[in-house]
């Protein structure tokens, strides 16, 4: 469903993505794991083409990125983003914040987008939240607000950039069971992340980067007891 090869970003002179060849299935739960300054979030960042990137080539569903134009909200409404920060619009109810993208960009009528919005705040365990301001509701509440809103949208992969870095304690694991009933029903998921127990239970996959580089990719039970380079066992030793 994804495809990235050989793709190189740079930031100035600091050379972010090197040579990044990953390759993401149908269905499949891909969580990516590396130290702070890695290229992560820059990884995800390219995948929906919020960065552009300087060499390589990436398709999703078999097409090249779009550069411009209303192929690109295509492409942003296909490969869905859930950001640290939740980014809900504050100044629309969770109702508003989740049928705005599906009447606007995809043309669903306005009734249609409310009672299917109703059943995805539903879904993520908000339904009796959809009234609110986002500002009213917990950090945890507003992530899964903001999972809501970009499931309505149908995408075909979601992207996750480390979504419960911003939670505290007890909201964490409210938000990581909704992701891991997503990976459940078979939604194709790439998701940064810090929550080692997560990669343990809901990755296929774990992609270990450093400095740019994919250094290693293995199903989590041999990555977690088996890491094959210095800097996943340097990486772990930290972590877990
Ligand atoms: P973290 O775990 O802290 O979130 P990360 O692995 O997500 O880190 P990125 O945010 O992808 O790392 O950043 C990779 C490198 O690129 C870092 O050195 C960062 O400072 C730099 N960088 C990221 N975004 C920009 C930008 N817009 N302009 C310049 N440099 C950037
Ligand atoms: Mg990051």
């Amino acid at each position: 469903l994804i495809a990235m090869h050989g793709v190189n970003k740079w930031f100035g002179s600091l050379h972010v993505l090197r040579d990044v060849d990953l390759d993401v299935s149908r269905g499949e739960v891909v969580v990516v794991v590396g130290p702070s300054g890695s290229g992560k979030s820059t990884l995800c960042r390219v995948i929906n083409r919020l960065e552009p990137i300087d060499s390589g080539d990436i398709h999703v569903d078999g097409r090249p990125l779009p550069v411009e134009g209303r192929a690109l909200a295509r492409l942003r409404a296909e490969v869905g983003m859930v950001f640290q920060q939740f980014n809900l619009f504050a100044h629309m109810s969770v109702l508003d914040n989740v049928t705005l993208g599906p009447v606007k960009v995809r043309g669903v009528p306005r009734e249609q987008a409310r009672r299917r919005a109703r059943e995805l705040l539903g879904r993520v365990g908000i339904a009796d939240q959809a009234d609110k301001m986002p500002a009213r509701l917990s950090g945890g509440q507003q992530q899964r607000a903001a999972i809501a809103r970009a499931l309505a949208m149908d995408p075909k992969v979601l992207l996750f950039d480390e979504p419960t870095s911003a939670l505290d304690p007890e909201m964490i694991n409210e938000v990581l069971d909704v992701m891991t009933a997503l990976a459940g029903e078979g939604m194709t998921m790439v998701v940064v992340t810090h929550e080692m127990g997560f990669a343990r239970r809901a990755a296929d996959r774990v992609v270990f980067m450093a400095d740019g580089q994919l250094l290693e990719q293995a199903p989590p039970a041999e990555f977690f007891d088996h890491p094959r380079t210095d800097r996943a066992r340097d990486f772990l030793s930290k972590v877990l």
